[in-house]
């Protein structure tokens, strides 16, 4: 039998039709609804890509969305400063500054000055730590909290699960080891982390029940390293080449991914498309942060 394939363009939009709800509920009572900021410096085209499409999903779910486009040479201490204001303004929840930045601008010193209770992308270092410690943890990175959502919505048994994580980057290996060995639900597994200085890459993919991988190389996992009926959850988008779309006749990229997708669904129990897999659900997790975000805000103030 062949593997379940989990749609991530499907579970994205049950998650947003849940934001959108939970948004006018939100509104209703406390008259607002959550608010995110952009920040995008420079005009890099994959950022403008990306940031448009957070633009228009936030609209989707009826936030209230701020754009702040910025120019290649903006300072490092107006980018700071403009950070600081919507620390400040109280109909923002979430701010999310688009990586990467210009080279004469440091992403650590940017990164730390958004509040914490304001990041939702969860790359603050409080953020990391809460995360580790396993406590009181909103804003999971969003990669890595898609990831733990798509194994819940598709009902597979993570309880004491042997965990394999290819890759040890700090927006997907790291954060998603961590979060599986947490004692929670969707969770509460046995992890191993491999990387590019294991040695024997296959035997510790072959024992895994769920095998993550984010390595970014095409076609890295090969059929013989999965086990029969695993879950198999495909991060890596590659650029294998381009081609002319059927829709707009214009040049876009081939993507594949880190796993041989055709080989290893005649093995899995479980795999996910590249693309349509994990990427979908990327940034249905920043809305969910940005609400978790206005929830933990209201709440607080109403205490
Ligand atoms: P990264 O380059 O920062 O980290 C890759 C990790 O994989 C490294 O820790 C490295 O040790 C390990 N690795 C590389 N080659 C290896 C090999 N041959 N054997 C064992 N380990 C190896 O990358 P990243 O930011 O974690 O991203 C990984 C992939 O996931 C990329 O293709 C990226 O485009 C994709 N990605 C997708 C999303 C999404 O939303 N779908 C989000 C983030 C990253």
């Amino acid at each position: 039998m062949e593997a379940k394939i989990i749609s991530g363009t499907k579970l994205r939009e049950d998650i947003l039709d849940e934001i959108s709800e939970k948004t006018l509920e939100l509104k209703e009572k406390f008259n607002r609804p959550p608010g995110l900021v952009t920040i995008l410096i420079g005009n890099n085209p994959a950022s403008v890509s990306y940031v448009s499409l957070k633009i228009k999903t936030a609209e989707r779910v009826g936030f209230k969305e701020v754009q702040e486009n910025l120019n290649e040479d903006v300072s490092e201490n107006e980018l700071i400063a403009l950070i600081k204001k919507y620390n400040e303004d109280e109909t923002i929840d979430g701010i999310l500054v688009q990586l990467p930045l210009p080279k004469h601008i440091n992403e650590e010193r940017v990164l730390n000055a958004i509040d914490p209770d304001k990041d939702v992308d969860g790359f603050h270092p409080v953020n990391v730590g809460r995360l580790i410690i396993g406590k009181k943890v909103i804003f999971a990175p969003c990669t890595p909290a898609g990831i733990i959502e798509m194994i819940k919505r598709s009902g597979i048994d993570t309880n004491g699960a042997e965990v394999v994580v290819v890759g040890r980057s700090n927006i997907v290996g790291k954060p998603i080891a961590n979060m599986m060995l947490q004692k929670n639900e969707g969770a509460n597994s046995t992890v191993t982390i491999v990387h590019t200085a294991t040695r024997d890459l296959k035997s510790h993919c072959m024992r895994a029940d769920i095998l993550i991988v984010a390595a970014g190389v095409p076609g890295l996992v090969k059929p013989e390293w999965v086990k029969k009926g695993a879950c198999v959850i495909d991060v890596g988008v590659n650029r294998v080449g381009e081609k002319i779309s059927e829709k707009t006749g214009k040049k876009i990229p081939v993507l594949k991914g880190d796993v041989d997708f055709d080989e290893i669904k005649k093995i899995a129990g479980w795999i996910t498309p590249v693309p349509g897999g994990v990427g979908p659900m990327t940034i249905a997790m920043l809305m969910k942060n940005t609400l978790k975000s206005m929830i933990a805000r209201v709440e607080k103030s109403s205490v």
